[in-house]
């Protein structure tokens, strides 16, 4: 426990000195993903300060959320089956994962049955790597018309896991996608969030202005 006490430190401090670097005045929020975590090692980071997890498997997540601390929010940031959504939509303030008119519909529909709007990011495959999940870049504005027209689902950013050999072009193009969409869409101030960066890239992810950064092995430990 000690060791996410001082993982913690490190990395909300590195987080400032990104800050600070690369001139970024808004606020960066760090995520613990949770995957493989036990669940008092969880309520334990949730005691450091963390307020927000993400969650990659529906099963798993649905097996530790009743022993979870209430006292962070919670992001769904996993490959999501249409079918495991009515599973998830009522214990999840975000959706990251979003990747398909299909998914997203389903998202609508079943939020729409809890009275309840769903924020959700879409999920780019910024590497067109064909093991991710996420649609292409070239998709993204027939995705946004779509979600758009949705009425219990809220289009709030997009989502991206860059290659691990991924230049810094990538990210960047990733910041201009997120902008470009962001000039698209019906409520472009709701449009506010950029997920991207995880333990091996979260200052670069820092510069090219990612207000998410997802982490997991750097905060727990290595799975
Ligand atoms: C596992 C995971 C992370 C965290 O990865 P680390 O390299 O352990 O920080 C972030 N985002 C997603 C979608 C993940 O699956």
């Amino acid at each position: 426990m000690n060791e996410i006490s001082e993982n913690y430190k490190r990395i909300v401090e590195s987080v400032e000195k990104a800050r600070k670097d690369f001139k970024r005045d808004d606020k960066v929020r760090i995520m613990a993903v949770t995957k493989g975590v036990a669940y008092e090692k969880v309520n334990h980071a949730i005691e450091l300060g963390i307020n927000l997890l993400g969650e990659n498997r529906a099963q798993e997540f649905l097996q530790k959320h009743p022993f979870y601390s209430k006292k962070a929010k919670i992001h769904f940031i996993g490959g999501l089956q249409n079918n495991k959504v009515k599973y998830i939509i009522d214990k999840v303030s975000v959706i990251e994962s979003a990747d398909s008119v299909k998914l997203l519909s389903e998202i609508n529909r079943r939020a729409a049955a809890h009275s309840l709007t769903m924020d959700v990011l879409v999920e780019i495959n910024i590497g067109c790597e064909w093991s991710k999940n996420g649609i292409e870049a070239g998709l993204l504005p027939g995705l946004l018309a779509e979600a758009d027209a949705l009425e219990n689902v809220r289009l709030r950013g997009l989502m991206a896991i860059p290659p691990i050999d991924a230049g810094e072009q990538i990210y960047a193009d990733m910041q201009r996608l997120y902008e470009d969409a962001r000039a698209q869409v019906k409520q472009p101030d709701k449009f506010d969030t950029l997920s991207m960066g995880m333990s091996g890239d979260y200052i670069t992810a820092i510069k090219h202005g990612a207000n998410i950064i997802r982490i997991g092995s750097a905060l727990f430990g290595s799975r």
